[in-house]
């Protein structure tokens, strides 16, 4: 069918009061953005409703597009008709008959005259549409109470809108809307599902990123930058930080305390992300940690890992089974990045037997043991690279010594 516009809804359900029009301009800016890539399309406001009119631009391509638009919470498709009985009606029909509905299918005609100088009111429209659609399409059967296929007639001065079907959009809150959090980004699955879910919340992200070269490769690290352009697909804009972690962990494997050494790594990485965090006004860290999962995300040692930060720590995914994560992964375009195998800075130092029950004053000593480890912590702050990625476009690469393009190959 040949849609002539789109339906926009946003947070209707929990954004109320003044921030309602915030909310709506941020998700705006965001559909404005999109809808570059779409010349024709144009934006209408109407009684505190927004439309895309497409002008012949596609309507299935724009709504998988607006399905990035945190905050919007459902989209319909609108046919326009000239506002005269004869001309509703035609569209009305051709409407179902496009629809290719199946036998039995239950429906009704939901009509509304807003246009009150309109000749038929809501209740007379109701059967003046509905009739001949039944006699068009005789497989449908009315249910008034809970029909299958609603078709909402609406009677503007200016067109009556037709439209039925109700498309999900992604929800929660326009970006940035509730603040900025660091992302601590691995090359994992459960870290961009993370951010995903932070920014679904209305949280700016910005990403951190601990590698280490040369242990770690070139192709690790453009499996995060890859990583980190998905996510901006969603973000608009993202800032990926990539910290040289390979002194630290050294360091940290000298002391011999293979058991713990992942605990102590954690917590190196939490007290630079801080830093960098406190450096661009973030309030909050982001991990990827979930319950019971892995020996470094049992209760003790979130407790023992999370005390390095006094920042508030979110780890959206902690009450989450693996297949959720997976399937959300799947669902946001992540998964199959996350699951190519380069290695992870963690994976050099795996230790047979991983503390799943680490001891907070053995930690504190070893790391007190450790006199270098503070400068070397404020050092890699300091070295750290950070990079801009916009959907769409080149990457660049930015560092105090030399700016770099890099090419993402997922725009
Ligand atoms: P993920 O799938 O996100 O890697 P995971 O289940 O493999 O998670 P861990 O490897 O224990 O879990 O990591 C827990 C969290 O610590 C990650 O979700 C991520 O937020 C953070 N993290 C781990 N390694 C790194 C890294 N190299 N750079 C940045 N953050 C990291
Ligand atoms: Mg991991």
């Amino acid at each position: 069918m040949l849609y002539d516009m789109l339906l926009l809804r946003f947070g209707e359900i929990t954004v109320k009061g003044r921030n309602r029009p915030r909310f709506e301009h941020v998700a705006l800016k965001h559909v404005k953005a999109l809808l570059r890539n779409y010349p024709r399309t144009e934006i209408r406001r109407e009684f505190g409703r927004i439309y895309i009119v497409l002008n012949g631009e596609p309507a299935q391509a724009i709504i998988e597009s607006l399905k990035n638009v945190f905050g919007l919470t459902s989209i319909s498709p609108v046919k326009v008709a000239v506002s005269r009985l004869e001309d509703i009606v035609a569209a009305a029909v051709s409407f179902v008959e496009e629809a290719s509905v199946k036998e039995g299918t239950t429906f009704k005609v939901h009509a509304r005259r807003v246009w009150k100088a309109f000749p038929h009111s809501s209740q007379e429209m109701n059967h003046l549409v509905s009739k001949p659609i039944l006699n068009a399409c005789p497989q449908l059967k009315v249910d008034v109470h809970k029909p299958e296929l609603e078709l909402r007639v609406e009677i503007r001065e200016q067109g009556t809108y037709l439209y039925s079907e109700v498309i999900p959009g992604p929800g929660g809150f326009p970006r940035g809307t509730n603040g900025k959090a660091m992302l601590l980004l691995s090359g994992g699955i459960d870290s961009p599902v993370a951010g995903w879910s932070a920014m679904r919340r209305g949280l700016e992200i910005e990403c951190v990123h601990f590698h280490s070269y040369p242990f770690t490769s070139k192709k690790a690290e453009q499996k995060v930058i890859d990583l980190a352009a998905v996510l901006s697909k969603y973000a608009g804009e993202i800032k990926l930080h990539l910290v040289p972690f390979t002194d630290i962990q050294t360091s940290l494997a000298q002391t011999g305390q293979d058991n713990l050494i992942i605990t102590l790594m954690r917590r190196a990485m939490l007290r630079i992300a801080t830093q960098l965090a406190e450096r661009s006004g973030a309030l909050a860290l982001v991990t990827g940690d979930s319950l019971g999962q892995v020996a470094s995300q049992t209760l003790s040692s979130m407790n023992a890992i999370g005390r390095a930060t006094d920042l508030p720590l979110l780890r959206p995914l902690v009450m989450s089974d693996k297949l959720d994560i997976i399937a959300l992964a799947q669902q946001i375009g992540t998964y199959d990045l996350s699951i190519l195998p380069y290695e992870d800075c963690c994976t050099l130092f795996v230790p047979k037997s991983p503390s799943t029950n680490p001891n907070l004053r053995i930690l504190e000593n070893v790391e007190r043991s450790l006199t270098d480890l503070p400068q070397q912590i404020d050092r890699a702050v300091e070295e750290t690279e950070t990079i801009l990625i916009r959907p769409g476009r080149e990457i660049k690469r930015k560092s105090s010594a030399e700016e770099e393009v890099v090419q993402s190959k997922w725009f």
